[in-house]
């Protein structure tokens, strides 16, 4: 079971794909988290994701190719995974379908939870991570709809796109999910 959690920054990603795992016991891949994690622990990959990261820019598809690899090892893969925040541009998802080609597996579902900007920019400024100020914020949700959202259109083409109201309680989006799945 590989599902990808789609939508913008702010719709909640994160916070369901943890509790999708844990339901459905599989294993659970987020790109920022590994970022933040590889910043942190100043890896060469982390170094050089850092002014990207801060800037709310997409890291280059190449240096998000060696955290996903890093991360996901064959195994986590084949007993199913969420994915949250990967990915994000037209050649991560071709690198995607390439992974798991290879070891024969396909997407079983991509769940895009919407939510209005409005509301995103509002949870953003409560989360207040680094890169949560209002310009930067701004940024990102750009190169979202500019770069990612296009992805919209590939996962629907091939059928594998269901959508769910990602506003209100973390439980009752969740169980949303679960019903779309
Ligand atoms: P997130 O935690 O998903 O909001 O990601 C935080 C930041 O990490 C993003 O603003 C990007 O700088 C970087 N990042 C995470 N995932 C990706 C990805 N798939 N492609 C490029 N950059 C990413």
């Amino acid at each position: 079971m590989i599902i990808i959690l789609f939508g913008a920054p702010g719709v909640g990603k994160g916070t369901q794909a943890v509790i999708l795992a844990e339901k459905l016991g599989v294993a659970h891949l987020s790109t920022g988290d590994a970022f933040r994690a590889a910043i942190k622990s100043q890896t060469p990959v982390g170094v050089l994701a850092k002014e990207y990261v801060d800037a709310g820019k997409l890291v280059p598809d190449t240096i998000v190719a060696r955290i996903v690899e890093e991360a996901m090892s064959a195994e986590a893969f084949s007993k199913g995974c969420i994915l949250d925040g990967f990915p994000r541009t037209r050649a991560q998802a071709n690198a995607l379908d390439d992974m798991l080609t290879s070891q024969n597996l396909v997407i079983t579902t991509v769940v895009n939870i919407s939510v209005d900007d409005a509301t995103i920019i509002t949870r953003l400024l409560q989360r207040g991570r680094a890169d949560d100020q209002e310009d930067i914020i701004r940024h990102r949700l750009t190169i979202y709809n500019d770069e990612t959202a296009p992805l919209l259109d590939y996962y629907s083409g091939k059928g594998l796109l269901t959508s769910v109201d990602g506003i209100g309680e973390v439980e009752a989006v969740n169980e949303r999910i679960l019903a779309a799945l």
